[in-house]
């Protein structure tokens, strides 16, 4: 039987419902919106795009959106003096830096220098940390957005085995930490890992954060599985292909027919991240303003 395709879009909406929902309640008590400021060094076209969405559905979710869009040249001290300043406004409930910084600009002294209660994309060491022992921080987007999915489906991850290829701080390492934490028995994988085919085929739960297009083959999961695709790649267009065709880190046709479930890439995870940044915006100011 082919696998159930996980929405992401359905998901996010639903997700969004909740948001909204949650900030009409934070207005209605506080006299403001949840406000989330942007910060966009340079004119990286991707950032823009991202940055551009974010504002978009903050301001679908009644949640207050600025962006404040810096020159390329901005030198360390004004970017550090404008966070210090977000840090300090109480109407900033969630800051986010769009990452890549141009690369003058040293990302961990800036992501060091956000506020933590502030800090939407959950990347600053004291919510990494919080995430290593256990303790409720600000969870980074893209690995909470995983496993919405598997909260979603009431999957029950205990005792399961999960195989989370890709071990960066944006993706792979918080979502180790939250499949454990859900009591699975977790291996990362990486580009130094020997015989990938071997780890996924033992793998009841699949979570792919690499890159790189198609990488996992549908052959090699074992029947039933659960795959999670972050993966967003660009493919160069083949012949009679429409240009810049998406797709994920697993070959999705194959994997289709033997999973149990599946993300689509795209419409899976990419939809979620917002989604739950969106979240955090409100979560962060419920905390702040309790
Ligand atoms: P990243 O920082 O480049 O990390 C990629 C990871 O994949 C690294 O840990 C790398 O291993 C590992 N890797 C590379 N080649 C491998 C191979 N052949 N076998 C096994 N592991 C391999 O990327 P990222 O930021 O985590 O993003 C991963 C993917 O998710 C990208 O396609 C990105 O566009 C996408 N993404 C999507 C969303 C979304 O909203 N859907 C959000 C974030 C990212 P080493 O550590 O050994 O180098």
């Amino acid at each position: 039987m082919p696998a159930e395709i996980l929405d992401g879009r359905a998901l996010a909406r639903r997700t969004r419902k909740d948001v909204r929902v949650r900030a009409k309640r934070f207005k209605r008590k506080h006299g403001r919106a949840p406000g989330l400021d942007v910060v966009l060094v340079g004119d990286d076209p991707a950032s823009q795009v991202y940055v551009g969405a974010k504002e978009r559905m903050a301001g679908k979710c009644h949640i207050e959106g600025r962006v404040h869009r810096l020159p390329v040249e901005t030198p360390m001290d004004a970017l550090l003096a404008l966070i210090a300043t977000l840090n300090a406004d109480e109407n900033v409930d969630g800051i986010l830096v769009q990452l890549p910084l141009p690369s003058h600009l040293d990302e961990g002294v800036v992501v060091d220098a956000i506020d933590p209660r502030k800090d939407v994309d959950g990347l600053h060491p004291v919510n990494a940390g919080a995430l290593v022992v256990g303790r409720s921080g600000l969870t980074p987007c893209t690995p909470t957005g995983c496993m919405r999915f598997l909260e979603d489906i009431e999957y029950d991850l205990s005792g399961k085995r999960a195989l989370v290829v890709g071990r960066s701080i944006l993706v792979g390492k918080p979502v180790a930490l939250m499949l454990l934490a859900k009591n699975a028995t977790v291996s990362i994988a990486h580009s130094r890992t020997k015989d990938l085919e071997s780890r996924v085929r033992e793998s009841d739960v699949i979570v792919a954060a690499v890159g790189r297009p198609e990488l996992i083959q549908g052959a090699w999961l074992k029947e039933g599985a659960v795959v999670i695709d972050v993966g967003i790649n660009r493919l160069e267009p083949k012949e009679g292909e429409a240009p810049g065709t998406l797709v994920g880190d697993v070959d999705f046709a194959e994997a289709q027919e033997r999973a149990g479930y599946i993300t689509p890439v795209p419409g899976g995870v990419g939809p979620m991240t917002i989604a739950i940044l969106l979240e955090n915006t409100v979560l962060a100011a419920e905390r702040r303003n309790p």
